[in-house]
């Protein structure tokens, strides 16, 4: 294929605008699956993502169309949309020429569609703005094309209008695509140069390398060097996704694919690093990608402690699959030996655990997520902090900083009230009111990303009725008045249950922990004293009172089946329990730190 005849685009969208369904239907007209093959977003194919329906890890598909007689190459490289993986959003960007920008034809123009489109123009992509859903009764295309225009300067008349459902208008867009998007460019005769956008192992191939060659071709049985690693590999397969692997002999500048190196660890591979000709005088380097920061931390403990290496392998081959999730061992006073990971997002800290439990089949304790702090101490030394009880003493501490976030909301102008006082709430700093359209406003906030992490998604959905939507990016550290809240059980200090928060707060905080903890505490044959304490000060306190239900006493008599089974229950209730001195405490308590009020 010569690059002339090749279009490289991703779909961005707000989640739930019908990206995969748009990549469904391109995938039928181009006769890459057949309609009898075709089951609703193919693209999205971990397990995880069916069930909770949203895109998780990007995808790239090749198709081949033909059109007056030519025959052209449309890559396809799926994005997830949710807040959380913006990273894996810029990644996509990078590998493309062009843009569809989506939206939704009755939810017009969302949070995310503001951020995914500049996002789309700092990488200087061609944008094609394309109106999604004009089947629905409802549909209003004519106000969100004047919505895309106020908030992101696209032209009206330029409005691909489709319907991802009834595959209407699909056929225009892939000509606009070949028409607008420009093509890649690159020698297939220059000296190779790729970068490497992502990859995922295969317990049979070892590490898949996706690929987007810049210039020259990659063969078959050629050796290859990754540059910033510094390795070198014999290609022993390389091919497309149609969306299954298909091998091809080689690959050249302006296509996207993978290479099968033989690499044995997944740690090998890095997102970003470039593919040239091995030895000393290979091409250029290419700008990699910046690394995700990663914003909120929490710890993961086995249940069992046996489980430990098993947890360490599992988290490893997550981490291969998923750069953007990190973890280092951890010992805790009260868990044991486990990690603490950095997730980008809450969102993407539920996935994980869940896929962890899926996968390896280990039961996890979870302690509450947190996001990174800095502390200046007297010395004037710095600290980041991830993981409260990493807070030293308040008379060591000179200043307290954490994380600001701006956000931006856009709502629907009925619930501008509720969302202002949320955003206030949460100590937000309002920098700006937009309207995007007449009945439709965009709130931009500065919000410490402590308050927004837990629950402000959530918060924003609720009282809105569903309609608000919020993204938001890192602003930098501020200094703000925090301290280290402990808890104690029977007098001991349970180091995973630390948590930081507003001095302003803490008394309030410390009242309503101390009595969640009471709730979730079983009781055991003698009392247990529940305490949150500052420093050396103890804000509250909460007693467990001794006794213990047995619970096979309820069904005194003959039924020894029943028994049985209230037994095995109750050992299967306790395997997510953890034991502080004599005290059991159950996965749920370790959470129990979050409630708020
Ligand atoms: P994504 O989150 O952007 O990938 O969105 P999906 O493709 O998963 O679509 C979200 C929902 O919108 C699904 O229930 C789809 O069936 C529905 N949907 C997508 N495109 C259309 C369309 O053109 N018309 C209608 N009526 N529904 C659509
Ligand atoms: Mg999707």
């Amino acid at each position: 294929f010569m690059s002339t005849q090749i279009r490289n685009f991703c779909i961005i969208a707000h989640i739930d605008h019908g990206k995969s369904t748009l990549a469904d239907r391109l995938l039928e007209v181009t006769g890459t699956v057949s309609t009898r093959e075709m089951k609703s977003q193919l693209l999205d194919d971990l397990e995880l993502e069916r069930q909770r329906g949203i895109t998780i890890k990007a995808r790239s598909v090749t198709m081949r169309f033909k059109r007056n007689g030519q025959d052209y190459e449309l890559n396809l490289i799926d994005t997830p949309g949710h807040v959380d993986f913006q990273y894996e959003v810029s990644r996509s960007l990078a590998c493309c020429e062009g843009a569809l920008l989506l939206v939704d034809a009755f939810q017009g123009v969302e949070a995310q569609t503001v951020a995914n489109a500049f996002a789309a123009m700092e990488h200087d992509l061609t944008i094609i703005p394309v109106i999604n859903k004009i089947d629905l009764t409802h549909a209003r295309p004519d106000e969100v094309a004047e919505e895309m225009m106020n908030s992101l300067g696209t032209d009206p008349d330029e409005c691909v209008r489709v319907s991802a459902k009834t595959g209407q208008g699909v056929d225009g867009l892939i000509d606009t695509i070949i028409e607008h998007v420009p093509d890649p460019g690159g020698d297939p005769k220059a000296k190779l140069q790729a970068m490497v956008f992502d990859s995922n192992y295969d317990d049979f191939r070892g590490a898949i390398t996706y690929v987007r060659i810049r210039q020259g071709t990659v063969r078959k049985g050629q050796k290859i060097r990754f540059l910033r690693a510094g390795t070198e590999h014999e290609v022993v397969e390389l091919g497309q996704f149609t969306p299954q692997r298909q091998s091809r002999d080689s690959l050249s500048a302006g296509q996207v694919g993978y290479l099968i190196c033989n690499i044995k660890s997944l740690s090998d591979v890095h997102i970003g690093d470039t593919v040239s000709v091995p030895g000393d005088n290979p091409a250029e380097p290419l700008p990699g990608y910046d690394r995700p920061k990663r914003m909120v931390y929490c710890g993961l403990f086995p249940s069992d402690g046996q489980d430990f290496s098993e947890l360490r392998d599992a988290l490893e081959r997550l981490s291969i699959n998923d750069p953007s999730f990190e973890f280092e061992p951890e010992t805790s006073d009260a868990l044991g030996f486990g990690f603490r990971c950095g997730f980008l997002g809450l969102l993407h800290m539920e996935i994980i655990q869940q896929r962890l439990e899926n996968e390896a089949d280990i039961d996890l304790v979870q302690t509450a997520p947190n996001v990174t702090y800095e502390i200046t101490d007297k010395r004037g030394e710095v600290h980041e902090i991830h993981k409260p009880q990493d807070v030293p003493d308040p008379g060591d501490i000179e200043e307290f900083r954490q994380p600001i976030v701006r956000c931006n909301v856009i709502v629907p102008d009925d619930f501008i009230g509720p969302v202002m006082k949320l955003c206030q709430e949460r100590r937000g700093i309002q920098k700006s009111q937009e309207y995007l359209a007449a009945g439709r406003a965009m709130l931009t906030y500065d919000i410490p990303l402590a308050e927004v992490v837990y629950d402000l998604h959530d918060k924003i959905k609720s009282c809105t009725r569903g309609y608000g939507t919020l993204d938001y990016e890192m602003v930098g550290y501020e200094p703000a008045d925090l301290v280290r809240m402990d808890i104690l059980v029977n007098g001991k200090r349970v180091d995973a249950l630390s948590i930081v928060c507003n001095r302003a707060d803490a008394d309030r905080r410390g009242r309503a922990v101390a009595k969640r903890l009471k709730k979730e505490i079983e009781r055991h044959m003698f009392e247990v004293a529940v305490q949150a304490a500052i420093g050396s000060r103890v804000i509250a306190r909460e007693t467990v009172p001794a006794m213990r239900k047995n619970v096979t006493a309820k069904c005194y008599g003959g039924d020894i089946t029943r028994k049985r089974k209230l037994l095995q229950k109750q050992k299967e209730g306790k395997k997510r329990m953890k034991a502080i001195g004599n005290v059991e405490i159950s996965q749920k308590a370790f959470m129990a730190v979050l409630s708020d009020s």
